[in-house]
């Protein structure tokens, strides 16, 4: 989920801002200033005893925002995210938006804190009050707003500084400006939360094509050293024509020729939801590469799966695919196969080691039907999006 909460003084644009945020990420918006004036339009008795704070400028109590809160997530939790304007403003709301949070699973992605002075405020409220019909719009209950908002709201902050997802925007700048600033801290809080999936299995398990159906059901980008390889080779460049040789002797790449690669990958790939690594890490070395790679953008790998098939079906179904036009230059005769599958033995196997101390590795059996393979994988992608929050 993606989770956000616009702060900032009455008159800062947390409403125009919105409106982009919503569009893009696709959210869900919470206005508990919307939702009190429902209730008061309403009149239900929640909105009856907010009215009277309401008209002066005062903050509601924390007991009733609480309230409409609750119901208001709990009755569209199925959401992508949640877009929450003028929400927390006392210490004890960013206390209880934590624990709402918490209950679906989740957690606030940023706090963008909209910064303007008093002066500006002020003006733009005036200017709104021409056409809002908002009571609360006028010079006298515009002051007592702003004088909640630093005494009671900007303490809030220091709440979310200690989390190190407070994120200061100067809204005096033009809508567009703002918005783009806005954009990259939440493009920026996004790719620390990627689902970096890592897939293992031997040659035959069916890495890459259970990797890409996964990359396609989830937005993933499937990131296959093998593809890239392919595709090098099918440019005709020198690399292609270096890695071909490689090919054709059954050994593994040198990390000059495929780190590059990787690299310009990640790089390329914008607005995913994560990555899935087939055919890399395959030894130490590029394991604690991958590490390096992934930290230098802010996010790590978060799971990492192994497909297990038997040994003699691995050579089954790659001495059949080498019967049909899918056959790869590394599988045209028994012996290359089963070298292929010796070398992946002994380089690789140190590396599923390490993955196992470090993070854990899910085994998924790789026996059955596609689908059947594609279900047991497809369950451990879902859980990994739910643990990231
Ligand atoms: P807004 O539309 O956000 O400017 O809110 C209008 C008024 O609703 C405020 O001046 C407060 O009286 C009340 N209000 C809105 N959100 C809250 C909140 N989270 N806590 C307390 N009072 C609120």
């Amino acid at each position: 989920m993606v989770n956000i909460a616009l702060f900032g003084p009455p008159g800062a644009g947390k409403g125009t801002q919105s409106e982009f945020l919503i569009e893009k990420y696709k959210l869900f918006y919470i206005s508990t200033g919307d939702l009190l004036r429902k209730e008061l339009a309403n009149k239900t008795p929640l909105g009856l005893q907010a009215q009277s704070i309401i008209a002066s400028g005062g903050l509601v109590s924390d007991e009733i925002i609480v309230q409409i809160m609750e119901r208001t997530i709990g009755e569209n939790s199925q959401v992508n995210g949640f877009l929450f304007d003028g929400f927390p403003r006392t210490y004890i709301q960013a206390y209880i938006l934590e624990g709402l949070m918490i209950k679906q699973n989740t957690s606030l992605t940023c706090l963008i804190d909209l910064q303007i002075s008093e002066e500006v405020s002020v003006k733009r409220l005036l200017k709104r009050g021409k056409t809002s019909g908002r009571s609360d719009d006028n010079e006298a209950v515009i002051r007592n707003r702003l004088k909640e908002y630093s005494e009671k709201t900007l303490p809030v902050l220091q709440f979310y500084e200690d989390k190190g997802v407070h994120f200061e925007v100067d809204a005096s700048a033009s809508i567009e400006a703002v918005s783009k600033s806005v954009e990259e801290i939440v493009q920026h809080e996004l790719s620390k939360k990627l689902l970096n999936i890592v897939l293992f299995g031997y040659p035959g398990s069916g890495r890459r094509s259970q990797g890409r159906a996964l990359a396609k059901k989830y937005g993933l980008e499937t990131v296959t050293t093998g593809s890239m390889l392919e595709q090098e080779i099918a440019k005709g460049s020198a690399i292609g024509e270096k890695i071909k040789e490689f090919y054709e002797s059954g050994q593994l790449m040198t990390d000059e020729i495929v780190v590059p690669l990787i690299e310009q990958k990640l790089e390329s790939s914008k607005d995913v939801r994560g990555f899935i690594f087939k055919g890399f890490p395959r030894t130490l070395v590029q394991s604690y590469i991958l590490d390096g790679l992934l930290k230098k953008r802010g996010t790590q790998i978060s799971r990492v799966i192994e497909i297990e098939v038997p040994t003699l079906e691995l050579i089954r179904r790659l001495d059949e695919r080498s019967k049909t036009e899918k056959c790869m230059p590394y599988d045209t005769s028994t012996a290359k196969i089963v070298k292929r599958l010796q070398e992946h033995e002994q380089k690789t196997a140190p590396v599923i080691d390490k993955y196992n101390q470090l993070h854990g590795v899910t085994k998924i059996d790789g026996m059955g039907s596609f689908d059947e393979v594609f279900q047991r994988l497809s369950a451990e992608v879902e859980d990994g999006f739910k643990r990231n929050g």
